[in-house]
């Protein structure tokens, strides 16, 4: 299944080896508590039960549950790295590895899109998960240029918190400023485009029962 077109070999090192079939790029974008997380580790789970060698990195921005995991906010889980800048991928994926996981690509910086293309070209299926529009409703890169130069994009929805209809938006619900601020549902809420208001905003109120 695998060639080493570029002649790479332990003599020979630092020639990237190439597979005969290409690879792609996989887009999962949406707001927070939409199922990016839970997509992900339900795609790099199946990966791994057809035997495909699964490599999954996280930005070290987020490491609010755990420092070797990814994990959803309904606690599915599935062990990751973590690496500071996107090009630390590239050093760190094996030359045998059939799919790159990546969580949280919005906090990644600008080199990811560069990193995702030269992945898929050496036959790597690549899924990267993350929020697609920051706490104003701004397009939060490097998500936008992924997904313009990905094969395939899944857009996920939350439920909003407010109305209950399909949530396209991140709420802040705390006074800080800062296109980055990580938190979950101490946060941010789920609303769709009626109830979102772009700043921070009081969190939803649920009447006792
Ligand atoms: P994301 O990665 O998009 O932030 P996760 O995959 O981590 O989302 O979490 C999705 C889970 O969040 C849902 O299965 C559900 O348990 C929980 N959740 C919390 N608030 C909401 C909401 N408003 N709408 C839908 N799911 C929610
Ligand atoms: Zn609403």
């Amino acid at each position: 299944m695998e060639e080493f077109i570029a002649q790479g070999n332990d003599e020979h090192p630092g020639v990237i080896p190439h597979r005969t079939t290409p690879g792609w790029i996989e887009v999962i974008a949406g707001s927070m508590f939409s199922g990016k997380s839970e997509e992900l580790i339900r795609r790099l789970r199946r990966a791994k039960i057809a035997r495909q060698r699964v490599q999954v990195f996280k930005p070290l921005i987020d490491t609010r549950y755990s420092h070797d995991h990814i994990v959803s906010h309904s606690e599915m889980r599935h062990e990751s790295g973590v690496v500071e800048r996107a090009s630390e991928i590239l050093k760190q994926v094996r030359a045998d590895t059939d799919v790159v996981g990546i969580d949280e690509g919005q906090f990644f910086d600008n080199d990811l899109v560069a990193v995702a293309n030269e992945l898929a070209q050496r036959g790597v299926r690549v899924i990267v998960a993350g929020l697609d529009q920051d706490y104003t409703g701004k397009p939060f890169e490097p998500m936008p240029q992924l997904l313009a130069v990905a094969e395939y994009i899944t857009k996920t929805h939350a439920i909003c918190v407010r109305c209950g209809q399909p949530a396209n938006y991140s709420q802040r619900t705390v006074e800080v400023e800062g296109q980055v601020v990580v938190g979950a549902s101490d946060a941010y809420e789920a609303r769709c485009r009626r109830c979102f208001v772009p700043h921070a905003d009081e969190p939803t109120r649920y009447d006792e029962e």
